[in-house]
């Protein structure tokens, strides 16, 4: 590629804090929280206009199982925003979806909103980080870029939420990315509808997403030319999420060979994935039982990447640890999620891997597996905690630590350790783990 060399100019500080968080999706929102209640001056940075990634711009309907056991395996700070969403009447009307939770995105910005504004966390909206610099082995201050224009912005600790290790990239941290031929999940535009009758749907949903009775009454409508034949893998998630009365969200259909590190990439997923979605409302208004007056009130303003950055962390999370429920002396949360790795490419084969593992790989009742706090610590950069979906694991495993209750907890340890840091004057490597977890079971997060 041709390159031209920017020349050097002097740019303003925007501020110094004990701990900047970069990203506000579930895991920097936590993040921040975590941090400013534990004392420290924090402030989280994120690139669109609210709160919460994913579970709110993302448009992805529902948070995973918080646990499958009788007592939730994810415990603190995302499950205190499900329980300010129940108070408020912002969970989904989709019962049977429970433990799946579905919630109303519009409620859980605002309770973002006031989450952080009560931790004391500032927050910078429409600021996109865009690189760092370094000192050593320390990060002393990321740049930004937003309507003020280019400034830097310094702090003790960062933490890197953005899903995409931008940061830990920036900083020259060692990552992997994608499978071995370097392809990723397929990405998926989430959106939302109205007007569609869900006791007809709700069958033709169903069909899809289980097994369960529905297979030869698809197979029947299939044969008589009133459906498509439609490979499962690539319509998993058209489920019953009802998010409020007469409104369903979807997290479904496949972009493929889409780098979320990669502009042109995002752009041809927000395109296709709007036309994918169309396209579904407009086949479903012929075709599909319940859907005669669909139409959709809102595509996603992020595009639905499942995949990119995975750090190589102090320790990497392994299917191993997962299949073994394995469990360490530095565990900042335990989950019990299962393997969740959607198709690379629409290749038969690869689909019906995604199905199976999904399905079976799920962990005994009761059996957890440890998140150790060693996957959150990059190498090569001493004052850098990674949080969210880019935590140091292995492809299949973070196939489980990448949903969205995971991701909470993550973020929710990182911004901990962050402020416990500049408490004690330490760096996050050498923070005394018992201290740690032991502030963390304190504060609500299951530790063990
Ligand atoms: C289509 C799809 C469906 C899914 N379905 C489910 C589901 O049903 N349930 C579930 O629990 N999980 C689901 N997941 C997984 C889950 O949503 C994500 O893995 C999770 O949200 C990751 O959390 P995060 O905080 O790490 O990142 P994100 O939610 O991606 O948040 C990252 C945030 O950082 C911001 N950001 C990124 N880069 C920068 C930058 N350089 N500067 C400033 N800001 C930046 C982004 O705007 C965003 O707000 C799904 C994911 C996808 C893509």
């Amino acid at each position: 590629m041709k390159s031209i060399l920017e020349p050097a100019k002097r740019i303003p500080v925007f501020g110094t804090y004990d701990v900047v968080v970069c990203g506000g999706g579930p895991a920097g929102t936590a993040s921040a929280i975590a941090a400013a209640r534990n004392g420290a001056k924090t402030l989280l940075i994120e690139q669109a206009g609210a709160l919460g990634g994913m579970s709110t711009l993302g448009e992805v309907p529902s948070f995973c199982p918080f646990g499958k056991g009788k007592k939730p395996a994810i415990t603190g700070i995302g499950l205190e925003a499900v329980e300010r969403l129940k108070k408020c009447g912002g969970l989904g009307v989709t019962a049977d979806a429970i433990p799946w939770v579905v919630k109303d995105p519009e409620k859980l910005k605002v309770i973002y909103d006031e989450m952080v504004a009560e931790s004391g966390a500032k927050v910078l909206l429409f600021t996109f980080v865009s690189g760092v610099i370094k000192s050593k082995e320390k990060i002393s201050y990321v740049l930004i870029e937003n309507k003020s224009g280019r400034q830097a912005v310094a702090a003790k600790i960062f933490v890197d939420a953005t899903g995409d290790a931008d940061v830990a990239a920036a900083a020259g941290c060692a990552f992997f990315k994608g499978d071995k031929r370097g392809i990723m999940q397929a990405a998926s535009l989430c959106y939302r509808s109205i007007g569609i009758d869900k006791k007809k749907y709700y069958k033709f949903a169903r069909a899809i997403d289980t097994q369960k009775g529905a297979k030869e009454w698809w197979a029947s409508l299939v044969k008589k030319g009133k459906l498509a034949k439609i490979d499962k893998a690539e319509y998993r998630g058209l489920g019953p999420q009802e998010i409020y009365p007469g409104s369903l969200g979807h997290n479904f259909g496949h972009v493929y060979f889409a780098d979320g590190t990669n502009a042109d990439d995002l752009t041809r997923v927000m395109v296709s994935g709007r036309k994918l979605a169309q396209s579904f409302i407009e086949y479903g208004r012929k075709h599909v039982p319940g859907m005669k007056n669909a139409r959709i009130v809102a595509t996603a303003a992020l595009p639905g990447i499942r995949e990119t950055r995975r750090i190589k962390g102090a320790y990497e999370l392994t299917l191993d640890d997962y299949l073994n429920a394995r469990h360490f002396p530095d565990d900042i949360a335990v989950y019990d999620y299962t393997i969740d790795v959607h198709n690379a490419t629409s290749n038969k084969k690869e689909a019906r891997k995604f199905d199976r593992d999904f399905d079976s790989l799920w962990l005994k009742k009761g059996q957890t597996y440890g998140i150790r706090f060693r996957a959150l610590l990059p190498q090569g950069v001493s004052n850098l905690l990674v949080a969210g979906r880019s935590v140091s694991s292995d492809r299949m495993m973070n196939g489980s630590v990448r949903v969205m209750p995971a991701c909470f907890a993550t973020g929710q340890a990182a911004g901990t350790a962050a402020a416990l840091s500049v408490k004690k004057n330490t760096l996050p490597a050498k923070l005394d783990m018992k201290l740690l977890r032991a502030k963390l079971e304190k504060q609500g997060a299951r530790v063990k």
